[in-house]
């Protein structure tokens, strides 16, 4: 597989599987990049001083929240991530040490501004900082004009199944496609969203699936968001597990992993896409 360098400071979710449900965008809003690091200006500065109004603490099991309102009004964030915590782990068989910090911000503007900056997109509301370990979301109370309370249960499970990827790897995104780290963030994150799903089979009828190398090039611009998780999908149906975690692991050896060129991979994939999402 084609080596990629992941160097952004932050690994940052859009749009969950490509957009939301309903009458939301049907596309990715574009162009976006999927990467801002802590220096980029794009959207404003980031306020670190913003922290300090998050005054309350709630340590569960395997995470330790940060919030500003009542404990009880978050109280499916935190079932949603300890839930997850579980299958997650189970799927990397690693178990993270210690507890994983969560910020949730008491509104989409907070958010913003201490993580992108004042001017960010409706459709930013989570983000892991590999960093600082620090899981970062909005409150699914205010959760923008772009995404509903339950969009922000998937994106805390998206961002926490960021996290665990990284800790597999030793900490370091080197090596590692876009489209396969988003890929197992959005498959891991839960069932496959409607929204996604439509776009993909639009795509597959259309014969306008992208190739591998595209969402190597321009993860955005190629509906990333959307095939991603499936090609994950076909990897875990085609090959298992355990060969999706040694790809995680180490992306460059995948045709010594799946015993197949990266052709015969992406013609695969296709054809299971040309199979299930008709
Ligand atoms: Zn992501």
């Amino acid at each position: 597989m084609k080596k990629i360098n992941v160097n952004a400071a932050i690994l940052l979710t859009a749009l969950l599987t490509g957009g939301s449900p309903g009458a939301r965008a049907q596309s990715v809003p574009a162009p976006v990049p999927e990467k801002v690091s802590h220096e980029g200006a794009k959207y404003g500065h980031a306020d670190s001083t913003v922290v300090e109004i998050l005054k309350s603490t709630y340590p569960t099991e395997h995470f330790v929240f940060h919030f500003a309102e009542d404990k009880a009004a978050l109280k499916d964030v935190f079932s949603v991530l300890e839930k997850a915590y579980g299958r997650v782990t189970k799927a990397f068989r690693l178990r993270p040490a210690g507890r994983l910090n969560v910020e949730i911000y008491p509104d989409i503007r907070t958010y913003h501004k201490r993580t992108f900056g004042e001017n960010s997109q409706e459709w930013m509301v989570g983000n892991f900082d590999p960093d600082e370990t620090v899981l970062r979301i909005t409150s699914p109370n205010h959760p923008g004009t772009y995404h509903k309370y339950k969009d922000i249960m998937r994106v805390a499970v998206h961002e926490f199944v960021h996290s665990v990827t990284l800790s597999y790897r030793g900490g370091s995104r080197a090596g590692l496609p876009v489209w396969l780290d988003e890929g197992v963030a959005i498959y891991y994150q839960g069932p496959m969203d409607d929204g996604a799903a439509k776009r993909v089979k639009e795509a597959v009828a259309a014969g306008k699936v992208p190739t591998l190398a595209e969402l190597d090039d321009n993860f955005m611009k190629y509906g990333g968001y959307a095939f991603s998780g499936t090609i994950v999908e076909f990897i875990v149906k085609n090959y298992g597990e355990t060969k999706l975690m040694e790809f995680i692991k180490e992306p460059a050896a995948g045709e010594r992993i799946f015993s197949v060129s990266e052709k015969e991979f992406g013609d695969a994939w296709r054809k299971y896409l040309n199979g299930n999402y008709k």
